[in-house]
């Protein structure tokens, strides 16, 4: 297995330090994972001023997977708007036609009272949302600024075609068929045409999955229920711009930002793993950040990828064990527990993996 690893800005580099450790350790067991490093995002800029360059896409291209960090950066935000790092995440999404993005919010019991909401209401907690990735209103054209009537006015496209749709509904509802079989559309139809066609083609989709149980949900309700009762979730599915917001709000629910990974996939499997998180330039380069939402989408990458979730699953069960043992970073530190940096929470899971 060829692995692309693209650590990007801001904590990025630290915390794909700490999954590194993990897989260096997965290979000194005979694990046969080769990895390659390349900037993305403003060091991609700083690099070969793209932040996506021609080699990094290349390498990702040749790759089974990809290991992303984060991206972005003040030092970046003046730079023009197809030069900044957030372009290079778009593009590089785009062009390995990574469409279905999975996004899975957990809690786990230890980390109840790091939530913002009461225990009762999260502990428990396992939702997946399933965000599709490259199409909607962040893609579609026209899109732009300009001068009508003598005024600014700025524009964008939400615009979804059925194959769009289909696509994104199979790997819904096949991840629904393995986990509690419910599976909720979120969408806007009352309002958008958009929305209209989305929850059509979700209903004719779902007749080839029958043991699902497909429910609809306006987003501004998902957002309130997510906050309000989550764990009458299993899986979400839902457009671009709402999967970008729901899974944000869903992401507090277990504690920090800092624990939930994701996997953006392609018709064939083939993925891109990364925290969902940002590049945290608050906190860069001081070894502060939360490296388990890195580790946690590496077991992912060997769950969807690679098609090994005994891997997967020890990965899983590392983590759990740090968190057990009472190991926190600062993000989701309690009292009674034992604060540790950012590379001593990579040491302590590799070694809970042994
Ligand atoms: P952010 O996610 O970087 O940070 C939000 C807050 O969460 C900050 O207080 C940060 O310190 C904290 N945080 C994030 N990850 C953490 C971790 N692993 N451990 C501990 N704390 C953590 O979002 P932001 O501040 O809105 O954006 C910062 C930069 O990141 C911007 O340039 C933005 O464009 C970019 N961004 C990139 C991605 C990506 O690469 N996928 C996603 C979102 C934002």
């Amino acid at each position: 297995m060829k692995l692309a690893v693209l650590p990007g800005d801001g904590i990025g580099p630290e915390i794909v330090a700490q999954a590194v450790k993990v897989l260096d350790a997965l290979k000194s067991e005979g694990a046969k994972i080769e990895l390659e490093q390349a900037p993305i995002g403003g060091a991609g800029y700083d690099a070969a001023g793209d932040p996506l360059p021609e080699a990094t896409l290349k390498l990702a291209r040749e790759a089974d997977a990809v290991l992303l960090g984060a991206v972005g950066g003040p030092q970046y935000d003046t730079l023009d708007r197809p030069l900044r790092p957030e372009r290079g995440l778009l593009r590089i999404r785009k062009e390995l036609n990574l469409f279905a993005n999975l996004r899975p919010a957990l809690l786990y019991p230890e980390l109840a009272g790091a939530s913002s909401l009461k225990p009762e209401v999260v502990s428990g907690l396992d939702i997946m949302i399933v965000r599709e990735l490259t199409g909607d209103v962040y893609f579609g054209q026209p899109r732009g600024i300009e001068v009508r009537n003598g005024e600014r006015v700025g524009f964008n496209t939400m615009i979804y075609s059925e194959s769009e749709v289909r696509r994104v509904a199979h790997v819904a509802f096949g991840i629904a068929m393995k986990r509690g079989k419910k599976l909720c559309s979120v969408e806007k139809a009352n309002v958008l045409e958009c929305s209209e066609l989305w929850k059509e083609v979700m209903i004719e989709v779902g007749k080839q999955y029958p043991e699902v149980e497909l429910s609809h949900m306006y987003v501004d309700n998902a957002a309130m229920q997510i906050i309000k009762w989550p764990k009458q979730f299993d899986t979400l599915v839902t457009g671009n711009i709402f999967g970008d917001i729901l899974s944000d709000a869903a992401s507090m629910l277990s504690g920090s930002i800092g624990m939930l990974p994701s996997a953006s996939l392609d018709e064939n499997n083939k993925g891109m793993y990364e925290p969902i998180h940002g590049s945290a330039p608050d906190i860069a380069g001081k070894n502060l950040a939360n490296p388990l939402a890195t580790i946690l989408s590496v077991a992912m990458m060997y769950r969807y990828t690679f098609a090994d979730p005994a891997t997967a699953d020890r990965i899983e069960n590392a983590v759990k064990q740090v968190i057990a043992q009472g190991y926190r970073t600062a993000d989701i530190y309690t009292e009674g527990t034992q604060k540790v940096s950012c590379s001593e929470m990579g040491d302590a899971v590799v070694k809970a993996l042994n």
